[in-house]
């Protein structure tokens, strides 16, 4: 894989309403933020406080009422269906609980994003590349149920790395798991990082994982409350071409 520093992402006076009867709710209510290539950030702030929403936002699979989101030099919030379907395909997304499909192979499943496309063959000799990267060579053909919670996300994660994502977006990726297993998949998440210089925006209750991150938003009523770089003034950009000397 390519080295790459990861996306540049912005958002602009980003909105989005949700009508529930006659009430009318700003989950995201006028965010404008620019992350970094190649930066790990935490998105934090009680439930309902609009971290989920904000992150289909930037990976648009959900539409913005008011404002834009550019990724790279691309404005998805304008972007037409066609577009908008490739862009989608670009952004690796992790959830909380895994969504893998529990009748399909870990193989199986990892392959699954790229079936609709030519050359299985390749797609399965790339997911099995990913699998070792992820801690789970010699799984490929148990089914999910046959998995820790932990091995289940690390193959969510290789999943969502099939497309080569410059930008990855992970919903409460620690959220079902012990502390120490949240542990491990962050320092999966931050290696990863590390050497394939992915940009990274993670939703997070826990104080423990948005400690670890470069930077952490909190999100109160759909509003940016806090904004605050954990990194001590070091461009995430530096740490990623250093990390990738260091392997050379
Ligand atoms: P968080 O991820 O921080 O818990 P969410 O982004 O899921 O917050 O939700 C923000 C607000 O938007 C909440 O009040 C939630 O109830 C509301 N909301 C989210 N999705 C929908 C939806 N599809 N329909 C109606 N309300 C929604
Ligand atoms: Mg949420």
């Amino acid at each position: 894989m390519d080295p790459t520093t990861g996306s540049t992402v912005r958002t602009a006076g980003l909105v989005r309403q949700f009508r529930t009867g006659s009430e009318r709710l700003t989950a995201v209510d006028d965010v404008s933020l620019t992350i970094a290539p190649g930066s790990v950030v935490a998105l934090t702030g009680p439930s309902g406080s609009g971290k989920s929403t904000l992150l289909h936002l930037i990976g648009a699979i959900e539409r913005a009422d008011q404002g834009t989101v550019t990724v790279d030099d691309v404005e998805v919030t304008a972007l037409g269906r066609a577009d908008l379907a490739r862009y989608r395909q670009r952004v690796g997304f992790v959830f909380q609980r895994y969504h893998l499909l529990p009748a399909l192979t870990v193989l199986d499943n990892v392959v699954a994003p790229m079936l609709p496309r030519r050359g299985r063959a390749d797609h399965a000799a790339r997911a099995r590349e990913l699998l070792d990267a992820v801690g789970l060579a010699g799984r490929e053909r148990a089914l999910p149920a046959q998995l820790s919670g932990g091995q289940q996300q690390r193959v969510a994660i290789a999943r969502a790395l099939m497309g080569a994502p410059r930008l990855l977006l992970a919903d409460e990726p620690t959220g079902n798991l012990d502390s120490a297993t949240g542990a491990q998949i962050l320092d999966l998440l931050l290696d990863l990082r590390d050497r394939h210089g992915m940009t990274i925006v993670l939703a997070t209750h826990e104080r423990a994982v948005a400690a670890r991150c470069d930077r952490l938003v909190r999100l109160g009523d759909g509003r940016v409350v806090e904004d605050e770089d954990l990194t001590g003034g070091e461009d995430p950009a530096d740490t990623f071409d250093r990390a990738s000397r260091l392997r050379l």
